[in-house]
């Protein structure tokens, strides 16, 4: 008999990919996806706890989920991913409702955990092996809609940077072997999807531990993939962007012009206090090393504010610092504490107030960079992957640039995974809106 399956993913493009997971492991035990709650026959948070906003969120929520097993008591309700790695016993007491709550290096005993909760309720935690390596093989992912697959390359990190709960709950970092990786990529590319981005926490250390190959080397031979239109990768550290990689990336035909590489600060004293290896000159030098070699990259950003002992003199140098890099874009935090991990017991923490006025002076800094770069697209003609309607208007289309711009068009007869020329008529701070050209426009 069909059964529904409901599941939530918060978080990252790593939860993403995984919730996908998940979702092709239990189909092979009659689960599909459903869209509604009060259908489902199990209901799956996949959760995040990189900040507590998305955590409090998280808890808001299963709280919530509650009526829907008090309506329908044969539910089976379970969380995984970070947050359920991070909490375990605690959300399993804390919320009687909850079936099971997996740990991160438990995604590959999902059914078994399913299937004995069908034949017998007896709520089950378990968040050992979180270093341990998932088989992915066999694992055939439910990608929702769209034209870019996402393929995880490794899992884990070994950075610790010291505001961060990822390596505690991700464990070390562990390579996907290559031919598994080539396997999926070509899997994706068969059944339709044009574009692919690989993921990792760190991808630059990608190969270190098997040694099979490095990122550069894994970039370069997914290039050659006949069918596939655009790779992309995330997360970049830059503390070891390789030579390699940027060469990679300038021969690549297929490889987008579009670097994520997370500066998370422009001091040099707080980098050091956020263990990110490198200083402001090493990340300068190598921006320019970047645009030096592919002029017409894109550079998007991570960057906190509030990280304890920062003072208006370390703020106003990352103001400086981001008018000298001119990134594209910039994905703002303010500083979470995260307990257990080294920054949460830091002297000099900050105040709510200053973290905020510091995030709204450092958004309108950027912005005012964003809308910039933007400008220089006026009325340029851009090649767009079209993506689908719009989720507000369905007369206009979504569709993003091979450096990651996001571009709105009136719909004509294009679909979803065709790649058009659109003429840029009116610019945003975060979108580019234009009309489509053909031939002799
Ligand atoms: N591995 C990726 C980032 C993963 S977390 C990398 O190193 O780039 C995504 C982003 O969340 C980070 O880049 C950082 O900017 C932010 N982040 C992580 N921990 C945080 C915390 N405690 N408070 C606020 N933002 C945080
Ligand atoms: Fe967190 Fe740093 Fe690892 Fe990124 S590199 S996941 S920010 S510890």
């Amino acid at each position: 008999m069909k059964k529904n399956l409901k599941i939530l993913t918060y978080g990252c493009q790593m939860n993403v990919a995984e919730s996908e997971r998940m979702a092709g492991q239990l189909q092979k035990i009659g689960y599909e996806l459903a869209e509604n709650f009060s259908d489902a026959d199990l209901i799956l948070i996949n959760s995040c706890c990189v900040r507590s906003s998305a955590e409090d969120k998280i808890y808001g929520k299963i709280g919530e989920l509650k009526k829907y097993k008090m309506q329908k008591p044969s539910l089976i309700l379970g969380v995984t991913g970070c947050l359920a790695q991070k909490d375990g016993e605690d959300l399993a007491k804390k919320f009687p409702q909850l079936d099971f709550v997996l740990g991160t290096g438990r995604r590959g005993e999902l059914v078994e955990v399913v299937k004995n909760l069908e034949s017998a309720r007896n709520q089950f935690v378990d968040t050992s092996n979180v270093s341990g390596m998932i088989s992915d093989e066999n694992i055939f992912p439910i990608r929702g809609g769209g034209v870019s697959a996402f393929v995880p390359i490794m899992y884990g990190c070994n950075n610790f940077c010291t505001y961060c709960i990822v390596p505690y709950v991700r464990g070390r970092e562990r390579s996907r072997l290559p031919e598994e990786i080539f396997s999926e990529m070509r899997e994706a590319v068969d059944s339709g999807f044009k574009e692919i981005t690989l993921l990792g926490q760190n991808v630059n250390s990608y190969g270190k531990d098997h040694k099979l190959k490095t990122f550069a080397e894994l970039l370069t031979d997914a290039d050659k993939i006949s069918g596939l239109e655009r790779l992309r990768f995330m997360t970049s550290h830059p503390k070891d962007l390789s030579d390699d990689l940027i060469s990679a990336m300038a021969n690549g035909k297929k490889i987008c012009e579009h670097i994520h590489l997370p500066a998370q600060y422009g001091s040099n004293k707080i980098l050091r206090k956020m263990n990110r290896v490198y200083t402001v000159e090493n990340y300068l030098e190598l921006v320019k090393k970047i645009r030096a070699a592919i002029p017409e990259i894109s550079l998007t950003t991570d960057l906190i504010v509030g990280f304890p002992g920062e003072t208006e003199d370390d703020f106003k140098q990352t103001l400086e610092f981001l008018q000298e890099v001119q990134f594209d874009m910039a994905f703002t935090f303010i500083y979470s504490i995260r307990s257990g991990t080294p920054a949460a017991n830091f002297e000099n923490q900050i105040d709510d107030e200053t973290k905020h006025r510091r995030l709204d002076e450092l958004m309108k800094v950027q912005n005012k960079i964003s809308l910039e770069k933007n400008l220089k697209h006026q009325n340029k003609i851009v090649e767009v992957l079209v993506e689908g309607a719009s989720k507000t208007d369905k007369n206009i289309f979504t569709s993003r640039t091979r450096t990651n711009k996001l571009v709105l068009f009136p719909h004509e007869t294009e679909k979803p995974g065709d790649l058009v020329q659109v003429k840029v008529e009116q610019v945003q701070t975060w979108i580019l809106k234009g009309r489509q050209v053909k031939g002799g426009d």
